[in-house]
Protein backbone atom coordinates (compact mmCIF):
# COMPACT_ATOMS: atom_id res chain seq x y z
CA UNK A 1 0.00 0.00 0.00
CA UNK A 2 1.43 3.57 -0.97
CA UNK A 3 -0.53 6.87 -1.19
CA UNK A 4 0.03 8.31 -4.73
CA UNK A 5 -1.98 10.99 -6.58
CA UNK A 6 -4.70 9.92 -8.49
CA UNK A 7 -5.66 11.22 -11.53
CA UNK A 8 -9.31 10.56 -11.91
CA UNK A 9 -9.95 11.37 -8.25
CA UNK A 10 -7.92 14.40 -8.37
CA UNK A 11 -6.27 13.74 -5.26
CA UNK A 12 -3.61 11.84 -3.19
CA UNK A 13 -5.10 8.33 -2.65
CA UNK A 14 -3.87 4.59 -1.09
CA UNK A 15 -2.74 2.54 -4.04
CA UNK A 16 -2.21 -1.16 -4.29
CA UNK A 17 -0.23 -3.74 -6.75
CA UNK A 18 -2.18 -5.06 -8.97
CA UNK A 19 -3.32 -8.95 -8.50
CA UNK A 20 -2.23 -11.88 -10.49
CA UNK A 21 -5.48 -11.84 -11.98
CA UNK A 22 -5.83 -8.00 -12.47
CA UNK A 23 -2.43 -7.93 -13.87
CA UNK A 24 -3.50 -10.75 -16.86
CA UNK A 25 -5.96 -8.75 -17.53
CA UNK A 26 -3.96 -5.33 -18.28
CA UNK A 27 -1.37 -7.56 -20.02
CA UNK A 28 -4.19 -8.29 -22.39
CA UNK A 29 -5.14 -4.98 -22.82
CA UNK A 30 -2.26 -3.35 -23.28
CA UNK A 31 -1.00 -6.24 -25.28
CA UNK A 32 2.52 -6.59 -23.01
CA UNK A 33 4.42 -9.13 -21.11
CA UNK A 34 4.48 -7.30 -18.00
CA UNK A 35 2.87 -4.67 -16.09
CA UNK A 36 4.81 -4.36 -12.86
CA UNK A 37 5.32 -0.85 -12.49
CA UNK A 38 1.40 -0.60 -12.26
CA UNK A 39 -0.35 0.57 -8.66
CA UNK A 40 -4.67 0.77 -9.03
CA UNK A 41 -6.33 3.43 -6.72
CA UNK A 42 -8.18 2.13 -3.48
CA UNK A 43 -10.15 4.98 -2.76
CA UNK A 44 -13.86 4.02 -2.14
CA UNK A 45 -16.67 6.44 -3.97
CA UNK A 46 -19.13 4.60 -2.60
CA UNK A 47 -19.37 3.72 0.71
CA UNK A 48 -22.68 1.48 0.74
CA UNK A 49 -21.07 -0.89 -2.06
CA UNK A 50 -17.64 -0.33 -1.10
CA UNK A 51 -17.06 0.14 -5.58
CA UNK A 52 -13.19 1.68 -5.38
CA UNK A 53 -11.83 3.94 -8.24
CA UNK A 54 -9.44 1.30 -9.34
CA UNK A 55 -7.99 3.85 -11.76
CA UNK A 56 -3.89 2.87 -12.71
CA UNK A 57 -0.94 4.87 -12.73
CA UNK A 58 2.61 4.05 -12.21
CA UNK A 59 5.04 4.54 -9.39
CA UNK A 60 6.69 7.55 -11.15
CA UNK A 61 3.76 8.76 -14.05
CA UNK A 62 0.26 9.78 -12.60
CA UNK A 63 -1.02 9.84 -15.87
CA UNK A 64 0.75 6.73 -18.19
CA UNK A 65 -2.53 6.81 -20.48
CA UNK A 66 -3.94 9.59 -22.95
CA UNK A 67 -7.25 8.25 -21.46
CA UNK A 68 -7.35 6.71 -17.91
CA UNK A 69 -7.79 3.00 -17.56
CA UNK A 70 -9.96 1.99 -14.84
CA UNK A 71 -9.67 -1.79 -14.10
CA UNK A 72 -12.91 -3.97 -14.11
CA UNK A 73 -13.65 -5.90 -11.14
CA UNK A 74 -12.38 -9.32 -11.97
CA UNK A 75 -16.14 -11.52 -12.17
ZN1 LIG B 1 -8.69 7.23 -7.76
Amino acid sequence: MRTYYCHTCDADQPHRKLSTAEAAVLKERLGRNSVNEFWICEAVLDAETGRQCRNLRTGGNKKPFARPIKLPVPE
